[in-house]
């Protein structure tokens, strides 16, 4: 695969994963298009039988994936993982959600995860998510949902009005983050605007479309508010991505990539875990037993899972801050990660990543081996650092892990920058991990 192949294929499967639930929707149609096939937790199978030659796939809350390819008994040979997250910091809709302030309609938000809010202003915003509701047989039923056009907007508070803007401007959760909607019409006050009744009908004709029998009642809703502005290649000779997202469902994409071309003789695996921007605890967050559980199926009982951990590997792959030229003091003078420069290696000795001089070593040479550029990042020392689900399975599994991630520009913003090239060569590196013989990899 050509690199502007590979990253084409990136946007796309971005600009069509506003949510995780879409996100995990769209990795299944690439898994099952290249014949993987569909498990369901509740039903019996283990490591003695497993269809499709154990290519297969398995998810939970329809927002995390596991999908893995296994060639040998699991216990004996390991396995090599790689794990990253299909959420992003975003607005979500409260459930009762209508606001109606000064005759105009807005929906009332949570901030999920760590969002860097000003770049939401003045954005052209959809609603996407996953509706649970009542079918004609009187059943629960889910459904995913997407607006697709810009229904809402968040506008900026003129500079004529804040003359401090540019300088200091501290934005209330609560009171300045629900998006517009409209202005009500003159009749509003006859008929008081239900949002759960918009939904129904979005519902029914998403449904419809599809020749789903209706819903008869919403029951609940998880959507959340994202910018219809498509991804896009910019710079002067496209060198970067520009996308919501980036952080991480570039590294989703990567690592299905990968796994979808591997055709070496190892054990491969890839985790998309919900929850990690809110800190892993749920039942598909890292801190869940996902992960556990399914290779606990598959090494059978008797301390399988710990002997087969001892030959394993986890690549956690999740995106890493690139030095800003305008804010360069914010970044350790000897490990500032450039755009370009091939993925970094993150580290530190307080265990916010889980990378070891061993694992970081092992990554060093198979990025070697892929003809691939790599760097390294560790925290200025007089700043916080950020963590990854990289420690949170390691510690869970005693799997050996490497934190890494590519070099990315306004992480958590609406609007995230990374190279062109980067996404391309961490692929790369990742193909060389799953293809890799005992002898060349050292695992
Ligand atoms: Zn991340």
């Amino acid at each position: 695969m050509k690199n502007e192949t590979f990253v084409n294929g990136l946007l796309d499967f971005i600009a069509r994963s506003p949510t995780p639930f879409h996100a995990v929707e769209n990795i299944i149609s690439l898994l099952e298009q290249a014949g993987f096939h569909r498990l369901h937790e509740k039903e019996a199978w283990d490591h003695t039988h497993l269809p499709n030659d154990g290519r297969c796939f398995v998810t939970r809350n329809d927002s995390s994936i596991i999908a893995f390819s296994l060639k040998h008994p699991l216990v004996e040979h390991g396995i090599q993982m790689v794990g990253a997250h299909t959420d992003s910091p975003c607005l979500k809709l409260k459930p009762n959600p209508e606001v109606i302030d000064h005759h105009y309609l807005q929906l009332g938000v949570e901030v999920y995860g760590g969002a860097l809010l000003h770049p939401w202003f003045d954005r052209d915003l959809s609603l996407a998510g996953r509706v649970s509701y009542l079918n004609e047989k009187k059943q629960i039923a889910h459904c995913l949902v997407d607006w697709k056009k810009a229904i809402a907007t968040l506008p900026s508070l003129a500079i004529h009005l804040d003359r401090e803007a540019n300088n200091q401007h501290s934005i209330n959760k609560q009171q300045h983050l629900p998006p517009l909607l409209m202005p009500l019409p003159d009749t509003a006050d006859d008929n008081p605007v239900d949002f759960k009744a918009m939904l129904l009908m979005l519902v029914n004709q998403q449904l419809l479309a599809k020749g789903a029998p209706k819903a008869l009642q919403v029951l609940d809703h998880e959507l959340s508010f994202y910018d219809v502005q498509p991804p896009a290649l910019v710079g002067l000779h496209d060198d970067f991505i520009a996308s919501a997202r980036l952080d991480n469902l570039l590294s989703c994409y990567t690592g299905l990539m990968a796994l979808l071309e591997h055709q070496g003789e190892q054990n491969a695996l890839l985790i998309c875990n919900d929850h990690e921007e809110v800190g892993s605890i749920s039942t598909s967050g890292a801190q869940g037993n996902f992960l556990s559980s399914l290779l606990t199926r598959l090494c059978g009982s008797d301390g399988g899972l710990a002997r087969a951990m001892v030959s394993s590997f986890m690549i956690s792959a999740d995106n890493a801050h690139a030095v800003h030229p305008n804010f360069s003091d914010k970044h350790e003078p000897n490990h500032g990660p450039i755009i370009h420069a091939g993925p970094v290696i993150k580290i530190n000795s307080n265990q916010r990543y889980a990378t070891n001089s061993e694992t970081g070593a092992m990554f060093r040479l198979w990025c070697e081996q892929a003809g691939v550029p790599v760097q390294s990042f560790v925290v200025r020392t007089d700043m916080g650092c950020g963590s990854t689900i990289g420690p949170i399975t390691s510690n869970l599994l005693g799997v050996r892990t490497v934190d890494v991630g590519v070099p990315t520009f306004a992480m958590h913003s609406i609007r995230e920058l990374a190279g062109s090239k980067d996404a391309f060569y961490l692929y790369n590196a990742l193909q060389c991990y799953f293809n890799h013989s005992d002898e060349q990899g050292g695992i």
